[in-house]
């Protein structure tokens, strides 16, 4: 499928796009920067991470409640089940229900130290499907889920991560957004396997629009993403080439969202790092148009 092919098809895309809270006022003015230039491309909604061991909870919540009062945007706020009580996630729970927030990305989370071993808080959600039905408990929010092209780290299977999968839908969840993938024949066989097992809810690619090569290559290594060997040989030399790394990026990504859109896809989830400029370009290849919010 060629860029031609992709803008002329009649298949309406969709586009998420997720942000995190910003630490300092300089944060802050990137991170509305970035919020005001995707606004006008209509994402289906925006999503705002919570630092693991809840470490942003404040600013998440302060960041969710900016969205919802200053822009059209729909927000989804992160959760996850980390270092926290049942009824200390609760209390975050109607805080967003309060500040108009109806939409939850429910996680397990990481450990506050780097690296180590999850271990579920005694008196917390052992589990994500336990924390979705905690929120849907609370009121009735859409639920969003993660799902791993490629297994997740703690995982034993694929198998496993699907069964895993289809109890988080069974237990409320509506979406699955994918961890970033370079391989795009892993992400459309995660959801051929979803559908096998009678997952019908959608499963939308994540991508991952960075010029910071290296830093992307630490995260996937953190996250169980693989860095195929092609796409190291493309950066190769371009460290202090900022440039040429964007023209890579640009190039690497509209190749993938071409091959997503061959697989079928038709929605999109952009970890944008809270800079809109190759998120935006993406979103213009993917044939979105921005509308005038005036
Ligand atoms: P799940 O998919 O629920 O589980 C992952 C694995 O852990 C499974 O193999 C499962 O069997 C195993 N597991 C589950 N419960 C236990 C248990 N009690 N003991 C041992 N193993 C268990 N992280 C953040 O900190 N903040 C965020 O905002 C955030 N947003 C994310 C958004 C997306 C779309 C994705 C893909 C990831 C995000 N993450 C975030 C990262 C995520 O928290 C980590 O990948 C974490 O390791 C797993 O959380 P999960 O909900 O994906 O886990």
């Amino acid at each position: 499928m060629s860029l031609k092919d992709v803008v002329s098809d009649d298949r309406p895309i969709k586009a998420s796009f997720e942000f995190f809270p910003p630490k300092t006022a300089e944060m802050e003015e990137q991170l509305w920067r970035a919020v005001k230039r995707l606004e006008p491309l209509a994402p289906a909604f925006v999503s705002v991470t919570y630092g693991a061991g809840g470490s942003t909870r404040d600013r998440t919540h302060a960041t969710v409640k900016r969205i919802v009062e200053e822009t059209s945007l729909r927000p989804a706020a992160h959760l996850t089940c980390v270092a926290a009580t049942r009824s200390e996630i609760d209390d975050v729970v109607r805080g967003y229900w309060q500040a108009g927030v109806r939409h939850v990305v429910a996680l397990r989370g990481d450990m506050p130290e780097a690296g180590a071993s999850y271990a579920a808080h005694p008196q917390g959600y052992a589990s994500t499907p336990e924390l979705i039905e905690g929120i849907r408990a609370i009121a009735p929010f859409i639920v969003s889920v993660s799902c791993y092209p490629e297994r997740h780290p703690d995982s034993p299977s694929l198998e496993h991560d699907i069964a895993l999968l289809k109890r988080k839908v069974e237990a409320g969840a509506s979406r699955a957004i994918g961890q970033f993938c370079f391989d795009s024949d892993a992400v459309a066989r995660l959801r051929d396997a979803a559908a096998k097992a009678a997952i019908s809810v959608p499963i939308i690619p994540g991508l991952m629009p960075s010029t910071n090569f290296k830093g992307v290559a630490r995260m996937a290594a953190r996250c169980g993403a693989s860095i195929p060997a092609w796409l190291s040989q493309l950066y190769d030399g371009l460290d202090n080439d900022l440039e040429s790394r964007r023209i890579v990026a640009s190039a690497v990504l509209a190749e993938q969202v071409q091959e997503l859109h061959a697989h079928g896809f038709d929605q999109f989830h952009f970890y944008t790092l809270n800079q809109a400029d190759l998120t935006y370009a993406t979103c213009r290849i993917l044939g979105l148009v921005p509308k005038d919010l005036s």
